[in-house]
């Protein structure tokens, strides 16, 4: 069982279920003692189904804090958010690094309404989302890079731009000393996927993760809850660290994300 977690959503996303009280107890249930919550961030147009909406926001941040309070005998609740590096919503993305504790990069799209990165096919849009994430790190705009190798989710195989990816991946973890994320999500949840270079989860990619050990970059653990109950079962954990086994990863388990979210708001630009 993982004792820290940074990446949990709330139902507010829209494809969440639970309340938040609930997640908050399932964590102590299962171990959790340092537990963040990072729901999809709103930015200015809705999109039911995939983020929280705007107006959701405030209830998001009174919600957290009072359980952080409601719960602070029991286990260290913080409050982030998983964003993308979207220029053109700079306005929202400022005023969530300046409030929140922490956040982390979970580039869904390439660009904002852009291509999706669970549609991505084409080695050129691979490496325009290695840019999207690059010029994040660039901006100080987040903690961590969370599932780093989830544009392979369409992607037909391991080919040269994936290997490029990954290794390009792999140097900007290590020049911003940014931490990159074993994700035990979807990639795993949705069991092994066929692709050109064999049948294996979609993230994440022993390759990528070949390429962190090479560089040394610090690894994080994330669930990626969507539901409360994943706190309960090693399973996905499980089949996560399968991936990686025998790579001598940098996994650090306590990592102290918070102090070093401090450190990196002061460079935020
Ligand atoms: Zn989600
Ligand atoms: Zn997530």
């Amino acid at each position: 069982m993982l004792k820290t977690n940074w990446h949990t959503h709330t139902k507010r996303c829209g494809h969440a279920i639970g309340t938040d009280e609930e997640y908050v107890l399932a964590a102590i249930q299962g171990g959790v003692k340092t537990l963040g919550f990072s729901d999809h961030a709103p930015y200015k147009e809705p999109n039911p189904g995939s983020r929280m909406n705007i107006e959701e926001y405030g209830d998001y941040k009174k919600s957290i804090r009072s359980l952080k309070e409601k719960y602070s005998d029991q286990i260290s609740i913080h409050l982030g958010l998983e964003v993308e590096y979207y220029p053109d919503q700079w306005e929202e993305l400022s005023l969530y690094r300046k409030e929140l504790d922490y956040l982390i990069l979970g580039q869904h799209e390439i660009t904002y309404n852009g291509i999706s990165a669970y549609h991505i096919d084409k080695g050129d849009d691979l490496l325009d989302y290695v840019k999207a994430i690059e010029a994040a790190c660039e901006h100080s705009l987040c903690d961590y890079i969370a599932h780093p190798d989830v544009a392979l989710w369409r992607y037909p195989g391991i080919d040269g731009s994936v290997k490029e990816a990954a290794k390009r991946i792999a140097e900007i973890s290590s020049f911003y000393n940014m931490p990159v994320e074993l994700n035990c999500g979807s990639g795993v949840l949705h069991g092994p996927k066929t692709y050109t270079d064999g049948t294996r989860y979609a993230y994440p990619t022993r390759l990528f993760f070949g390429e962190f050990a090479k560089k040394g970059c610090p690894v994080i653990i994330g669930l990626d809850i969507h539901k409360p109950e994943l706190f309960l079962t090693d399973k996905y954990l499980d089949r996560a660290l399968s991936v990686v086994e025998g790579l001598n990863c940098n996994i650090i388990y306590d990592y102290d994300l918070i102090t070093a979210a401090k450190e990196r708001k002061k460079k935020f630009y």
